[in-house]
């Protein structure tokens, strides 16, 4: 069986496998994140649990278009600064557009937790 389990999706972490119980009070398989404890469902069986996790990583092309993604963002960025330094969008308008994008991040942020939580 192959045991090898994907870092975790969230934050790239390295991911083991955990017992759990359900309602039932049943033993229940899952994988969790070691250090920021994101977890897959739980599974009666270990092979499951890590077919479930490992489903879960991204495959490098997504991780590509996350990382692109992240650097358009940051070009997003330069170009408000360089429209208020150029006087096209005030001061006050900039700092409103990074409240709203610093408020994005934090939606995404939990996004993430919750389908950690499941
Ligand atoms: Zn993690």
């Amino acid at each position: 069986m192959n045991d090898k389990l994907k870092p975790c999706p969230f934050c790239g972490g390295e991911a083991d496998v955990s017992i759990g119980h359900n309602g039932e009070n049943e033993e229940l398989i899952y994988v969790e994140c070691v250090s920021c404890a994101g977890m897959a469902n739980m599974y009666k069986y270990r092979a499951e649990a890590i077919t479930a996790w490992n489903a879960r990583t991204k495959d490098p092309q997504v991780a590509d278009l996350q990382a692109e993604n992240k650097r358009l963002e940051g070009e997003i960025k330069k170009l408000k600064k360089d429209m208020k330094d150029a006087g096209l969008l005030t001061e006050e308008e900039f700092n409103k557009w990074m409240a709203e994008q610093a408020l994005k991040d934090t939606a995404n942020t939990h996004i993430n937790c919750k389908s950690m939580k499941k």
